[in-house]
Parts: C-alpha cells; structure tokens; sequence
C-alpha cells in the first residue's frame, strides 16, 4: 500500500484527496490519502457561519455555475439535489459612480441609455474594434489593456471595480493573461472584444440552426450558486466522503523531506509520516517554507506569489429599517470614488436563508491589493467606516442589529504582471522533482472552479507518476 500526503484542507486540498482516491481505485492502485491541515476545521477558506438567524459566509458565497467543475464535483459527492441558484434579481448588478448607483448595463441599448460611462467615454469604448493590438510578448497588466482597448473611463468605472470584485486586485500590477486568460485569447484569436462577441454570436446561432448542442446563455459569467445552508457544504461533503480519520485537522506541517526508503518524510507539529506522493495544497507562501529545506530554488519562486488582505463586514437589519429594497446582486465601487469599501453585496437578495424572515444581511468587503492598511484596522474603526458608506450609497441610517467582522490575513494570491512566467518555472523546476505536485489557488485560477480543475490535474499527474514508479 502506497500512501500519498495532501497538505492543506481547503477546497482544493480536500478535492485532490477525493479524486486520487477515485482515480487510484479506478486504475488499481492501492494508496492510502491523508491530508493534513493546520486549523482546527477543514475548508480552508470556505466558511459558513450561522449566527442569531444570519448565514454569513467568511469567504466566498458560492461558485459559478457556466464551468464544469464544481457541478460535476457536487453530482460526485450527491449533493446536485441540494445545490441552491441565485435569485434572478441578482442580474441587477450595480456600480456607484458620480454619488449614486448605476445598474451595469447587460446590453448595448443599455449601454447607451446608462449614465454610468459619459458620452465621451462612450465613444471611446465604440472605438474598441480600432483599438491597436496587443503588444507582442508583452505581460501586459490589465490596466494597459483597459486604457489601450476601451479607454481611460471604462478602465476606471468597470475593469477596476470589476478586479477589486473578483481578485480584490489592482489593475495596474495585474496581468491579463494570467487573470482573464480567456480575454487574451479572445483579442489574438479575433482582433478585438467587439469582433469576438459578433462572431462567437454567430457561431452559436449557426450551431443552433443545425441542431448542436449550445450551452445555455445563463451570461457569460454564468448563476451564481450555493446551497440553502452556504458554500460550506462543498468542504464538508468532500471531508465526509473521504472516510473517518482521512483528513487530520489541527496538524500544521513544518516541512517535507527527502525519505529514505520512500521518497518523502513529511513533518507535522506532532509526527512525521512517510510519503511515495505529496500534493501541496497550501497557498504559495507556505508551501514555500515547507519545502525551503529541500528545494530553495521552488521555494524562491513561490515566495514571489504576493497576496493580497482582506476584511468582510456582514450587516444585518431590520428589513423595514433600511429604506433601500435592495434590488438586486450589491455594488462595486470604483477606487476614485474615495469610499474605504470596495463594494457591498446584498447576500439576502442573493441566496434565500441567509436573513431571518423580515431582516436582511449586507456583506461589505475593504482592503484589497489598493488599500493593504485596512487589515489592520479594529472593528469599531471597521464598523464605522462601512455605516457611512452605507449612509452614503444606499441611504442607510439605522445601526446594524447585527455585526460580524472577518479579517483575511493573505486572502487571495495576486496574479501580477510576471505571474505566467513564475509559474511556468515552477513546472520546470518540479520536473526535476517527481512525485511532488502543488495546486491550490496560487497558480491558474482562485474561483472554486479553477481550485477544482486544479485538483484534477494534481490528480493525474500524481496517479501517472505512482503506476511508472
Ligand atoms: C473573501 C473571499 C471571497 C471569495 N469569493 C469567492 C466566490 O464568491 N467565488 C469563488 O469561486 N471564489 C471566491 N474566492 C476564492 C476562493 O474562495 C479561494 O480561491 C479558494 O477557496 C481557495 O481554496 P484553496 O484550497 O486553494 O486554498 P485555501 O482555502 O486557502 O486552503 C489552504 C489550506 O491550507 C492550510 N495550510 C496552510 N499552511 C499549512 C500547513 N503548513 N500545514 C497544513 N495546512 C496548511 C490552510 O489552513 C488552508 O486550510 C473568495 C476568496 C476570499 C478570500
């Protein structure tokens, strides 16, 4: 019997523990998986917190539902019965611009009949398919990109926010290829955004016609889905699948080691244990410092990942109190519009359960890559800031009934200009070290359905390398 060591109990820690154990059985492979992880509860940075009524999620409120991964994961464990869309208002999508909220338009009447971008930043943005193409070899950050294809304003009121949104990034140090590699790919392959939506429009209605299969147009960005008891499900159906005593909370590894009769010795606070196979789950900087030991030259990559901080409000209200019918996903708010929030999502408009029946529970994030200071604040100063720009932006005068401040120290790698590079010497680098493989959020995606899609490939390039050994 073999034995392969996870380290790390977050999602993507806890997937790579699920596959390998399908995949070594599927290929006959008898190994035994233990993950180890240094909290006291795996799910690493999925956490749903039940609180006085309010379902607050400490990380993230759900998946996307336009890949593949997660959903095929949930059917996997059995949990595709439970699985809990969006509430179609959260369509409505809004951004807080010139002292009030502009919905982001969905089409190009829309766009047009929108306040949001001036008449002058209109043009520019209908210049898109004039816009001078990328410059070759060049890691251009996504602030580039945005000012060279659709000017200044929309760079400012929709790519940023939009950065702020999903990576709690900065435009200007962030790369677009390894960000939003779809975009990259979509302006070499048609010459341009506008091109590509006509003629990927095109396409879908020609398949159509001749009877393909086309998926369904739920948006780009696809629905927004959880479960009626939060995101947490994933982490915990994972962990339970896996069979008692599999996953090893409360155990911090310290480093992994070169073996002697088996490739790996991978020490923990209390033990040590033998390894033929390790996958490092953790995020970047700590993997760096496990394998610091045996491979400076990885770790020195990895230690080059910086992450960003970031610290989650929830706010709850008597529904009637509030004054706003939140109507829709929440706002984003652009960095020069000088709130300390970089926006506010209205959970209880989002997912059902989430508020007790006549209240509403607000999720206000702050910090971020723009603002790395804010981690550092108390609560009170937290609490404070996040009432005024409530007060500001939806009207909000009434106190929350109900206050739950989360800090994340190191929250979300940031994949700035260089990140490509970084990671690709790092596959180079572990060529030469066969039988250890990393995944996790650090190096091709943060969303649950990257973090799945690397787990898969942690998977088979372990499995492959168990049955040459
Ligand atoms: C506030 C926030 C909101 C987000 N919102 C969304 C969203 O809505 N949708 C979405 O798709 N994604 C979202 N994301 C991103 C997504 O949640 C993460 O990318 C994903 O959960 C990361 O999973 P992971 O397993 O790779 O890493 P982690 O969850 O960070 O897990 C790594 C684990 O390794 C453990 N560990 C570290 N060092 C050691 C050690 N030495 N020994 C043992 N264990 C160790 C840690 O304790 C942790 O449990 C959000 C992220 C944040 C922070």
């Amino acid at each position: 019997m073999r034995r392969a060591v996870v380290i790390g109990g977050g999602v993507s820690g806890l997937a790579s523990a699920f596959y390998l154990q399908r995949k070594a059985q599927a290929e006959g492979v008898e190994l035994e998986v233990k993950v180890l992880e240094k909290e006291e509860r795996p799910g690493g940075k999925i956490w749903s917190i039940k609180d006085q009524g309010y379902l607050c999620e400490w990380g993230p409120n759900g998946f996307l539902d336009s890949k593949p991964q997660t959903l095929d994961l949930c059917a996997e464990l059995g949990i595709s019965q439970q699985l809990l869309r969006s509430n179609d208002n959260a369509r409505k999508r809004y951004i807080f611009s010139n002292g009030m909220l502009h919905r982001l338009p969905e089409n190009g009447a829309s766009f047009f009949a929108s306040k949001l971008i001036s008449w002058p930043g209109k043009i520019r943005l209908a210049m898109e398919p004039f816009a001078p193409s990328s410059p070759a070899g060049v890691d251009e950050t996504l602030a580039a990109f945005g000012r060279r294809r659709l000017g200044n304003e929309a760079l400012q009121k929709l790519i940023s926010p939009m950065v702020s949104g999903i990576f709690a990034g900065d435009p200007e140090t962030m790369s677009l290829k390894s960000c939003f590699p779809r975009i990259a790919e979509l302006e070499s392959e048609y010459g341009g955004l506008v091109k590509a939506m006509v003629l990927l429009a095109r396409k879908k209605r020609r398949e159509r016609a001749e009877g393909k299969v086309v998926s369904s147009a739920s948006g780009p960005g696809g629905i927004l889905t959880s479960f009626r008891e939060g995101i947490q499900e994933v982490p915990e159906s994972l962990a339970a699948s896996l069979g008692a005593g599999v996953v090893a909370t409360g155990q911090s590894v310290l480093a992994v080691n070169q073996g002697k009769s088996v490739p790996f010795r991978v020490q923990t606070d209390t033990e040590e244990l033998d390894a033929d196979l390790v996958v490092v789950a953790a995020p970047s900087f700590a993997a760096a410092g496990l394998l610091r030991s045996v491979r400076g030259d990885i770790a020195d990559i990895l230690e080059e990942i910086p992450y960003a901080s970031m610290t989650i409000a929830c706010f709850g209200y008597e529904k009637e109190r509030i004054g706003h019918n939140l109507d829709g996903f929440g706002y984003l708010i652009p960095k020069a519009e000088g709130m300390s929030t970089l926006g506010t999502l209205w959970d209880s408009s989002i997912f059902e359960n989430r508020a007790p029946e006549g209240h509403v529970l607000l999720r206000s994030m702050l910090g971020g890559a723009c603002f790395p200071e804010y981690i550092e604040l108390s609560d009170d100063e937290v609490v404070a800031r996040v009432e005024k720009d409530l007060g500001t932006i939806i009207g909000v005068k009434e106190s929350p009934e109900f206050v739950r401040v989360f800090r994340h120290e190191k929250a979300i790698p940031q994949y700035t200009v260089g990140h490509g590079t970084r990671v690709k010497a790092l596959e180079e680098s572990l060529c030469s070290f066969p039988g250890l493989v990393l995944t996790g959020n650090s190096y091709r995606g943060i969303s649950l359905n990257d973090c799945i899609a690397s787990a898969v490939r942690a998977v088979d390039e372990g499995i492959a390398y168990l049955k040459k050994r």
